[in-house]
C-alpha cells in the first residue's frame, strides 16, 4: 500500500470480509487495473467477477492480467490468471515522509520529486469507502497533498509517537483510523508496529507483553473488552503508556474503568474518512482529560472546525450551541469518486466539509459530538448504510415496506442495525398482538430476512438489533423516512442473535 502510493499509483483498500456483492460495487466504482489480494480474498473476487459483464471481466483478467495474490500465511507471492507484470513506478517520491509541518502555516507548495504543487494536490493517493450522508458506499478521494497534510497535522497532535514506541496494531488499514493513525503516521514517526490480522483479545495481550508495546489504537468495543476481561492480570502490560479510541462514541465509565485497571488513559478521537483522519482528540494527560470525559477534545492543529445551524441557514453558531460540524483542512477529501452530486452536498464551494455530525464547542475549544444527522449506522466502528440493508430486505416478496435504523448496545459499546418491517400480510401483526408473542409466520419471516442479510452483506451489517414488525414506516408526506421517529414505533419484536 505504501509502496504503491509512493510510486505515484492510486490505491484503494477493501474489507477482506466483503461479500462478492459488496466487492463488486467497489470494482464497478473504482475500476482497478491491478488487484492485490490474499487467497481468501481471491475466492470472493472470483465470485464477484462472475457478476461483472464480459467487457469488464476481460479488462480485469485479460487486458490487464494483473491480479496478484499475496499469501501472507506462507510468505509466498503468486499470480492469478495472467502473466507476471510489474508495475513500473512513475517516479520515486520519498519527500512526503519528511514534510515540514511549517508548510501548513501558509506555505503551500509542498514539493514531491518531479511533481508540481498542483499535481500533488490533484493526483489521487488513496480511495477510502464511506456512505457519506446517505446511500451506498462511495469512494472518498484523498489526494497526495491531503494524505501528506493528514500525516503532518496528526503528527502534531501525537506527542507520544516516536522511535522508542511500539504499537500492536489491529485496527484495519483499509479504514481511515488504521490508515491515518497507524499505517501512515506510525512509520512517519519511526514507531515499530506489530500487525495483527484481526483482533483476538488474548493474542493481543500476549503480544503487548512480548513486544513491550507502548501504545494502541482501537475502536470502542475493544475498550469495553479491556474494561471487562479477567485476563488482564495474566500478562505484564506495564509497558503501555496510552491508547486512542476512535470511530464512534465511548462512554466515560469505560474510559475510567480502563484507567483504574491498567493505569492507561484512552484518548477519544473524532475523525472521518472524508476529513482524511482525526478532526479532534483528547488532551495528553489524565488531569487534563478527566474533566473532559464524554467529549472528543480539541480540534487537531492545522484545521478549522465550526458549528453551523443544522436547519440549513448556513449561520455559524456561537460557542455552546449545538449544530452541524463543518471542517476545513488541507487533509480533506477532494470529493466522492465520479459522484459530483454527493460531492457538492458534502463540500461547500468555499472548501468546508459538512460532516453530517451534530456537536458543540465549549469556550476552551473542546468539541462534543452529540448526535448525527446523516443516515449512517456505526456498527463495531464500521459504517453501515441503512439504504443498502433496506435494499436487501425490500426484495423479499413478503415485505411490504422496510426501514433500517441504529440501536445502541451499551454492553458492546456499539450501534447495531435494526429493521422496521411492514409485512405484506398485516393480519400477522394482529395475530401476534392477540397471543402476546410473535406468531410462527412472523418468526419464520424474520428468519428468512436474517438469512438474506447474512448471505449478502458483511457481518457488521447483520441485524444484531433485531426486527420490529410494524404496520407503517414513519414517513413525511413526500415519502422520506423519518428515522428520528423509530424510537416511538410500536410493534412485534423478534430478536435474531
Ligand atoms: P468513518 O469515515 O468510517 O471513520 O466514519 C466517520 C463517522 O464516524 C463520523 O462522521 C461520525 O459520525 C462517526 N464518529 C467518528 N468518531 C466519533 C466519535 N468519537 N464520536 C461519535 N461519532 C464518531
Amino acid at each position: 500500500m505504501l509502496g504503491a502510493a509512493a510510486a505515484g499509483l492510486t490505491v484503494t483498500m477493501c474489507n477482506p470480509f466483503y461479500t462478492p456483492g459488496e466487492l463488486l460495487h467497489v470494482l464497478h466504482t473504482a475500476r482497478p487495473a491491478v488487484i492485490i489480494t490474499t487467497p481468501t480474498g481471491l475466492s470472493t473476487l472470483k465470485e464477484a467477477a462472475k457478476q461483472l459483464d464480459d467487457k469488464e471481466q476481460a479488462r480485469i483478467y485479460k487486458e490487464c492480467g494483473r491480479v496478484f495474490i499475496v499469501d501472507v500465511t506462507h510468505d509466498d507471492y503468486g499470480l492469478y490468471d495472467g502473466n507476471p507484470q510489474t508495475v513500473t513506478p512513475k517516479s520515486g517520491h520519498d519527500g512526503w515522509l519528511t514534510a515540514d509541518w511549517k508548510w501548513l502555516l501558509g506555505k503551500p507548495g509542498f514539493q514531491m520529486d518531479g511533481w508540481s504543487p498542483e499535481e500533488v494536490a490533484k493526483r489521487v493517493c488513496f480511495i477510502l469507502w464511506s456512505s457519506g450522508t446517505s446511500g451506498k458506499s462511495k469512494g472518498v478521494v484523498l489526494s497526495h497533498r491531503a494524505v501528506c497534510a493528514g500525516v503532518v497535522t496528526q503528527r502534531y497532535g501525537q506527542q507520544w509517537m516516536g522511535p522508542d514506541e511500539v504499537e500492536v496494531a489491529f485496527v484495519p488499514f483499509f479504514h481511515v483510523l488504521g490508515l491515518a493513525c497507524v499505517a501512515l503516521l506510525g512509520p512517519a514517526m519511526g514507531v515499530s508496529i506489530v500487525v495483527l490480522p484481526r483482533f483476538e483479545l488474548e493474542l493481543f495481550l500476549r503480544l503487548v507483553e512480548a513486544h513491550r508495546a507502548t501504545y494502541i489504537h482501537m475502536a470502542p468495543p475493544v475498550a469495553v473488552a479491556l474494561a471487562k476481561t479477567p485476563l488482564l492480570g495474566k500478562y505484564d502490560l506495564s509497558s503501555l503508556r496510552g491508547c486512542s479510541s476512535g470511530g464512534a462514541p465511548l462512554a466515560a465509565d469505560v474510559i475510567r474503568t480502563v484507567y483504574d485497571r491498567l493505569g492507561v488513559m484512552i484518548k477519544l478521537g473524532y475523525g472521518s474518512s472524508e476529513a482524511g483522519g482525526i478532526t479532534a482528540q483528547y488532551a495528553d494527560t489524565w488531569e487534563e482529560l478527566k474533566p473532559l470525559l464524554g467529549n472528543t477534545g480539541k480540534p487537531t492543529p492545522g484545521l478549522v472546525v465550526k458549528i453551523v445551524d443544522a436547519e440549513g441557514s448556513g449561520r455559524t453558531l456561537p460557542l455552546g450551541e449545538e449544530g452541524e460540524i463543518w471542517i476545513k483542512s488541507p487533509a480533506l477529501m477532494s470529493g466522492y469518486l465520479n459522484d459530483p452530486e454527493s460531492t457538492s452536498e458534502a463540500l461547500t464551494p468555499d472548501g468546508w466539509y459538512r460532516s453530517g455530525d451534530i456537536g458543540k464547542l465549549d469556550k476552551s475549544d473542546n468539541l462534543q459530538i452529540t448526535d448525527r444527522m446523516k443516515d449512517m449506522i456505526k456498527s463495531s466502528g464500521f459504517q453501515c448504510s441503512p439504504v443498502e440493508i433496506e435494499g436487501v430486505l425490500a426484495g423479499h416478496p413478503q415485505v411490504a415496506d422496510v426501514a433500517v435504523g441504529a440501536i445502541y448496545s451499551p454492553e458492546d459499546a456499539t450501534e447495531y442495525p435494526r429493521a422496521y418491517v411492514v409485512p405484506m400480510d398485516r393480519s400477522l401483526l394482529e395475530k401476534s398482538v392477540k397471543s402476546n408473542k410473535p406468531c410462527a409466520e412472523l418468526v419464520a419471516l424474520a428468519d428468512e430476512l436474517n438469512k438474506r442479510v447474512e448471505t449478502r452483506l458483511i457481518k457488521y451489517k447483520w441485524l444484531k438489533g433485531g426486527i420490529l414488525f410494524i404496520d407503517q414506516v414513519p414517513k413525511n408526506p413526500s415519502g422520506k423516512i423519518l428515522r428520528r421517529l423509530f424510537k416511538d414505533c410500536k410493534g412485534i419484536e423478534v430478536q435474531l442473535y
